[in-house]
């Protein structure tokens, strides 16, 4: 029985024994493929982006992989991880075994788990997927085990400074083809705010915008029940809590959005909080996402496991890549929860892709965040993926489908000068802070 015919009796799916030939095709009879040289890119076409990149490249002439070591927050440690540790540990390791340099640069640095080492650990990640891929002449979602779905859904972003303006942004949202739409009213925790100056202060000290839970737990259904009037309810609705309430609150806004059926509310609980889910699990029919800021999986196993959330919305960037994505989706098909992964804001154009490539094949998908790049991006990113009608489309090239033109990059250096991460400084009437 030849290669060809012994696939054929294990009932293989054919892209599969297309896959297997055409990398035995590419790799038989070659040098084994080694880790060469990595590329550190640093580029901030827009303000609010600060964005690592890597090219890996191979003792193949002319083959290497792009990768992704995005952290907003952290980007220059990021940079210097890379540069400094990570790079010299990979140069040489061998680029076929991605698994095997998952495994091995998790614990390269001995403690693990941490936002840094989890996306410099992505950016080579991606890179070896984005390499397998064209080696193999395939689009990495075939390498995945091929597409389940023909295109990934997407939630938009409408806001508005009240209610009217939401209504009026979600409309258009509809209007532009998008079923799922995320309403924030005036940014994260908007709805809660009592103005600078009002309300009862202390005599000195903060006196700028403060949240108040229980202005926000009464205002956000209020919102919500205006939408439902204003723009029916075939719309799936979602909302971000961005973590800005305590357990008890957390629950009550839960109830009380039950009678408008969301599709999910988001981070209801900070991530120190989270064994509160089973109380609000057992009170509310109110679907949860949870997982923004989680990095270890002890954070998302035990809500998984015990089924205490709907979506989990890890950054694929953030837990490590396209290896650790697939285990969670695997880990959540088998309890019933789906995926949500977070790719707006800040997020980069690989990392979405990452999103993509992982979405099309997984069954426990649920929805993906929706970022759409301005023109500078996607001139200096060939292959970014772009979206219709509420939809997510890559390209159908081999490997991830992008590049990135350094040349362009280079125009836009890695801003040394971001100061303006004060949002996250959330605080309430009396000055403490309050979790962004
Ligand atoms: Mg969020």
């Amino acid at each position: 029985m030849n290669r060809s015919q012994f696939l054929k009796s294990c009932l293989i799916a054919p892209w599969m024994i297309r896959a297997a030939n055409l990398y035995a095709a590419k790799t038989v009879g070659q040098p084994r493929l080694k880790i060469t040289d990595v590329k550190v890119i640093a580029t901030s076409p827009r303000n609010n982006y600060s964005w690592v990149f890597v090219k890996v490249y191979t003792n193949e002439p002319g083959l290497y992989g792009v990768g992704s070591a995005n952290d907003r927050y952290l980007a220059w440690a990021a940079k210097a991880a890379l540069e400094k540790h990570m790079i010299p540990f990979w140069i040489g390791k061998d680029a076929d075994r991605i698994e095997d340099m998952w495994q091995s640069t998790h614990v390269r640095s001995y403690w693990r788990n941490g936002p840094i080492t989890n996306v410099v650990q992505a950016a080579i990640d991606s890179a070896l997927w984005d390499i397998k891929g064209k080696r193999a002449g395939l689009p990495v979602y075939e390498l995945l085990g091929g597409k389940v779905r023909d295109a990934v859904p997407l939630y938009a972003h409408a806001s508005g400074k009240d209610f009217d303006s939401c209504a009026e942004s979600v409309q258009q949202w509809v209007n532009n083809g998008f079923r799922h739409v995320r309403l924030q009213m005036g940014g994260y925790g908007g709805g809660g705010y009592i103005e600078p100056g009002q309300g009862s202060r202390p005599e000195t000290g903060y006196d700028g915008k403060a949240f108040d839970e229980e202005l926000y737990v009464k205002v956000i259904p209020e919102l919500f029940q205006h939408i439902r009037n204003e723009v029916g309810w075939e719309v799936k609705l979602l909302h971000d809590v961005h973590e800005h309430l305590t357990p008890s609150a957390a629950l009550q806004l839960a109830k009380r959005l039950e009678s408008v059926r969301m599709f999910f509310v988001e981070d209801i609980l900070p991530p120190e909080q989270v064994e509160y889910f089973k109380h609000i699990r057992a009170q509310t029919s109110t679907p949860m996402a949870m997982g923004e800021l989680f990095t270890h999986p002890l954070e998302w196993r035990p809500l998984i496991e015990n089924r205490l959330i709907d979506f989990i919305r890890c950054r694929v960037g953030m837990i490590g890549g396209i290896t650790q994505a697939r285990k969670i989706a695997a880990l959540c098909e088998q309890f019933g929860v789906r995926t949500a992964f977070q790719e707006g804001g800040e997020n980069d154009p690989i990392n979405q892709l990452l999103a993509y490539h992982v979405d099309l094949t997984i069954p426990s998908f649920g929805i993906q965040e929706e970022n759409d790049f301005p023109e500078e991006v996607l001139e200096m990113m060939p292959g970014t993926a772009r979206i219709r009608n509420g939809y997510l489309y890559g390209n159908d090239e081999p490997g991830l489908g992008i590049d990135i033109d350094e040349k362009i990059a280079a125009k836009f250096p890695l801003r040394d000068d971001y100061h303006n991460a004060d949002w996250t400084s959330v605080r309430g009437m009396d000055g403490s802070v309050v979790k962004p």
